[in-house]
């Protein structure tokens, strides 16, 4: 059975404490848009040295793919590359899994924002540039985002394609001689305001209907002529987490920005797997975020139904407020577990299937969802004061309903496995 190893509570408790002394000052300026979440995660990457460890394990791996495509067998994109860029240290994948998952869970009892922010940068954008670019793009790319010198956006949403990301895509890209011309729009892209480096997801228009198209990726650096980078958008919660638009007229690009330098490197079982893997991992860490989320809701919610009075005793004594506990600890409970069952297929090398993923990440933003809604309850009034936290919790926590696909898009994964 997979527990928290000395090592991992050790690492947990310097992180909680780098959250309350050096985050928890800053909720209000985050919550209104004062302060971008940047600084302070290069400060938590600083601080914990995950931007040496970072940039060592990134330049091992590089070296011992470049030292595999010299033996003139591993050409760029190949299996023997996706398998150095999925390197966990040797360790098994649980143990340096669950020392990413611990600064999610913690950072998520006070900013989930934060989380967003950095998931894409480094979750999303570095390992897609991982996963299918060529040496010299990831050395390009890859590094400066992986140590968060440099701040990444995936875009793939676009105003009319959200859950049909791909069945409805519009943006394009066409050749133009050796070069590229990209058009079209992204909305919802975390990081979009203020992103250095963009992955962005279109269809190679070569004049053949919109479903016959193949999907490209091209890497785009923040200033380009042709790229505009909207401001934040207003929105109902995850305020430190900048979301915004994209929109390209024209942009010319060469082909060393075409992920992979190939135009086949999203198609077919090799483009398959790795979007599949994409997704595993996007909602083992959605699963994280949500266990951060019940962790602080019950923390907070024990503490107040020990000292609010009503009627002469401590709310915490009427059966209806127990209830509202009991059924956050059970959602604890089922979500740590949720997230240490990854762990532990992650250790056994045996990853979780889509559909698995999908269920844990439906239940996990469910259940995180249910328990800020009921600490708002629970604290009355107070609950939905914005003094008392659980407010922002309830509206934060709803976003994890919605995306790394919506809970009905985890339905139809998790249904067509059963039915298949
Ligand atoms: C805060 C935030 C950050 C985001 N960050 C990013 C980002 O960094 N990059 C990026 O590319 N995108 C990002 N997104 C976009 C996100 O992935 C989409 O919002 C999400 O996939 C849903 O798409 P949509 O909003 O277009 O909703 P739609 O797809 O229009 O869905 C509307 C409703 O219809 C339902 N629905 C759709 N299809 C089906 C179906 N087949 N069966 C049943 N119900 C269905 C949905 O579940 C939903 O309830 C972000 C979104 C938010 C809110």
């Amino acid at each position: 059975m997979f527990e928290w190893s000395e090592e991992h509570r050790m690492i947990r408790d310097a992180v909680r404490e780098f959250v309350d002394k050096e985050v928890r000052p800053h909720r209000d300026e985050l919550e209104h848009g004062d302060m971008a979440p940047y600084d302070l995660l290069r400060k938590l990457y600083r601080t914990f040295g995950m931007d040496q460890m970072a940039a060592a394990s990134f330049d091992r791996r590089l070296a011992a793919e470049e030292a595999s495509a010299g033996e003139g067998s591993a050409g760029e994109g190949s299996a023997g590359a996706s398998r150095a860029s999925s390197d966990d240290e040797g360790d098994g994948g649980g143990r340096s899994s669950g020392f990413t998952m611990l600064p999610i869970i913690e950072l998520c009892k006070c900013s989930p924002g934060m989380v967003t922010a950095m998931g894409v940068s480094v979750g999303l954008t570095a390992a897609a540039i991982n996963a299918k670019g060529t040496v010299a793009q990831k050395r390009r790319w890859a590094r400066d985002l992986l140590t968060m010198e440099k701040i990444g956006a995936w875009a793939i949403t676009e105003p009319s394609s959200g859950s049909d990301a791909f069945g409805s895509m519009l943006s394009t890209a066409r050749r133009d001689g050796d070069e590229y011309l990209l058009n079209g729009s992204k909305t919802f892209i975390t990081n979009g305001p203020y992103a250095d480096t963009i992955v962005f997801i279109c269809k190679l228009d070569e004049g053949n209907p919109p479903a016959e198209r193949k999907v490209v990726q091209f890497v785009l650096d923040s200033g380009m002529a042709g790229l505009e980078q909207s401001k934040p958008l207003r929105k109902m919660g995850l305020h430190s987490s900048p979301t915004g638009m994209l929109f390209l007229d024209d942009v010319r690009v060469g082909r060393d920005r075409l992920l992979g330098e190939s135009e086949d490197a999203f198609t077919g079982r090799q483009g398959r797997e790795a979007s599949k893997a994409t997704f595993v991992m996007e909602r083992s860490g959605v699963a994280a975020m949500a266990l951060g989320m019940i962790e602080r809701c019950l923390e907070l919610s024990v503490r107040y139904a020990k000292e609010r009075v009503q009627f002469g005793k401590p709310i915490g004594e009427f059966q209806l407020i127990q209830l509202k506990l009991a059924k956050m600890e059970v959602a604890r409970l089922n979500v740590e577990n949720l997230v240490f069952r990854y762990l532990e297929s992650s250790a056994a090398g045996v990853p979780m299937t889509l559909a698995e993923a999908s269920a844990m990440k439906l239940y996990a933003a469910q259940a995180a969802t249910e328990a800020a809604l009921e600490a708002v309850q629970l604290f009355g009034g107070n609950g939905y004061m914005a003094e008392y936290e659980v407010e922002q919790i309830a509206r934060d926590a709803k976003v994890l309903q919605i995306y790394a696909g919506t809970d009905e898009i985890q339905v139809t994964h998790i249904a067509r496995h059963l039915l298949a």
